[in-house]
């Protein structure tokens, strides 16, 4: 269901009105990782929005590596970034990390996160086919590409056809970087199926300074869309202040980001 030999036309899905795939404007989705607080979302939300973003990021339930760190504001969290979505106009994105919270999330999310680490939850892809907003499902640190795809093939297989993949990096024996980018897979994923491919620079680099070059590369790569990272104080982020962008970064970047696009 997901190859482009049972599928030749391409999938546009349909984010709240934003439209992502072949043919449509690459999209910017940018926003903390974790929704902190009401300020700190809504005053993202409002400053991404302004700064030319296509959907608002941030984290309701957090799957950290260690059960010690702060896991996200759950409902709470959907609360304020439902909110910050209305008061900027902005589609939501955030992650699912269970199929009995598909439902909830489904109720505040304009477009449902599967995270790397849950790429394989079959149980999770399952109960996303069964829904009917739109899913975007990243790929597997360790997952190949056929893998990454077979997963996917989870969630159509179950009626739903709005899948958008995204790359965000796999593990390999580079520790420099956070996760290596593998660039490569947007065009390749274009040529083997028919959904659309996002990219997410702040995962895959772990490192402030590499998201804009790599924003841009994704862009010049095919990527239909990039995932991006923006906090208003990353040095006091409860997670990846590292690679979050500052909002004058962010600002910057969407300035090379658009006279990128005008010149694809
Ligand atoms: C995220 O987007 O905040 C996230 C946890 O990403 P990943 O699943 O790619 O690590
Ligand atoms: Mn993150």
């Amino acid at each position: 269901l997901v190859s482009r030999d049972f599928h030749p036309e391409d999938t546009i899905v349909d984010v709240a009105g934003v439209r992502v795939g072949q043919g449509c404007r690459p999209v910017v989705v940018a926003g903390p990782c974790a929704v902190e607080s009401e300020e700190q979302i809504v005053r993202t939300a409002l400053f991404v929005k302004k700064a030319g973003a296509d959907m608002l990021r941030g984290g309701a339930f957090k799957p950290r590596t260690g059960p010690h760190t702060f896991q996200g504001l759950r409902e709470e969290g959907l609360e304020l970034l439902a909110l910050a979505g209305r008061e900027s106009g902005l589609p939501v994105v955030t992650e699912v990390m269970s199929p009995d919270s598909v439902g909830l999330v489904a109720d505040y999310a304009d477009l449902l996160q599967v995270g790397a680490r849950n790429m394989q939850n079959f149980d999770l892809l399952r109960e996303l086919g069964r829904i009917r907003k739109p899913v975007l499902l990243k790929r597997g640190m360790s997952a190949t590409v056929e893998e990454f795809l077979a997963a996917a093939e989870y969630i159509l297989a179950e009626g739903n056809e709005q899948v958008i993949l995204c790359e965000r990096g796999i593990r390999t024996f580079e520790t420099a970087t956070r996760n290596t980018l593998d660039l490569a897979v947007a065009p390749l994923i274009r040529e083997l199926s028919h959904l659309p491919v996002m990219i997410d620079p702040s995962h895959a680099t772990g490192k402030r300074s590499l998201v804009p070059p790599m924003t841009l590369a994704a862009l010049v790569a095919g990527a239909h869309g990039v995932l991006v990272e923006v906090h208003p104080e990353p040095e006091k982020a409860l997670s990846d202040g590292p690679q979050s962008l500052t909002f004058q970064g962010f600002e910057r970047l969407m300035a090379d980001v658009r006279r990128m696009t005008d010149f694809l």
